[in-house]
């Protein structure tokens, strides 16, 4: 990532992350092609958005229900073949909405919000795919289900909610070399049969890759830097 292209050139932004991804995934011995780009495009307004769209981009995530419901709507009308992510906290009086917008849901931490999908996917007859978030370094300021539950928390929502789930995802501290911890987030996906592995963002998706990740969910080395962190 030596080369950045301008901040608002986000085709060639793009362009380089996806190179970066590729030569990641060959470092790392997997197949080119095989980790999906989530794009995050959380604060960027549709016509910020847009140049990713026309330059092919599909997989886009967003952090906040209400912001993803007043963009996307008008851009799916125009893009076919959008899969929205919904990478943010969720709360379980949004669970109709995020039902209804998202594809995939990696931020599923504890039984209530499990309830309330379980209720929204068979009245909507909508099934997003679920990932539960952990809250790997186990800071008191970020969501997600402690390691030591994970095991627990995934057993309930197979065996008493009836959900399926894809993967996990995890945040790991700011300030930390983040490999033990996408080591721990493999180990503990691998120890409960689950294939998807949700991490990595624009400073260490290549290290992610590395370690298993399947998706990995890039922001700012797309889309520049954000107004405020969110
Ligand atoms: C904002 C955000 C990202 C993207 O972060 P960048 O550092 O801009 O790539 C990834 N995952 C989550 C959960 C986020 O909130």
């Amino acid at each position: 990532m030596s080369d950045m292209p301008a901040e608002d050139d986000i085709p060639a932004r793009l362009e380089a992350v996806r190179h970066a991804l590729r030569r990641a995934e060959r470092t790392a011995g997997r197949t080119e092609g095989e980790i999906a780009l989530i794009a995050v495009s959380k604060t960027f307004s549709g016509d910020e958005i847009e140049p990713a769209l026309i330059a092919g981009q599909r997989l886009f995530g967003e952090n906040r229900v209400q912001e993803a419901k007043a963009k996307w709507p008008d851009l799916r009308e125009r893009y076919n073949g959008v899969e929205l992510h919904l990478i943010g906290p969720l709360q379980s009086n949004k669970a109709a909405e995020a039902v209804a917008l998202f594809d995939v849901i990696h931020t599923v931490d504890r039984p209530k919000i499990a309830e309330a999908l379980a209720k929204e996917m068979a009245l909507q007859n909508k099934r997003p795919r679920l990932f539960v978030q952990v809250n790997v370094g186990e800071e008191p300021q970020k969501a997600g289900v402690a390691p030591s539950e994970v095991d627990a928390f995934v057993a309930t929502m197979r065996d008493e909610i009836g959900l399926e789930i894809e993967g996990l995802m995890c945040i790991p501290p700011a300030d930390e070399p983040p490999a033990p911890y996408f080591a721990l987030l493999d180990k503990l996906a691998r120890r409960n049969g689950l294939k998807g592995l949700s991490m990595g963002m624009s400073a260490d998706f290549a290290e992610a890759a590395a370690f298993g990740a399947t998706h990995v969910r890039v922001g700012s080395a797309i889309f520049g830097s954000r107004p405020r962190t969110a």
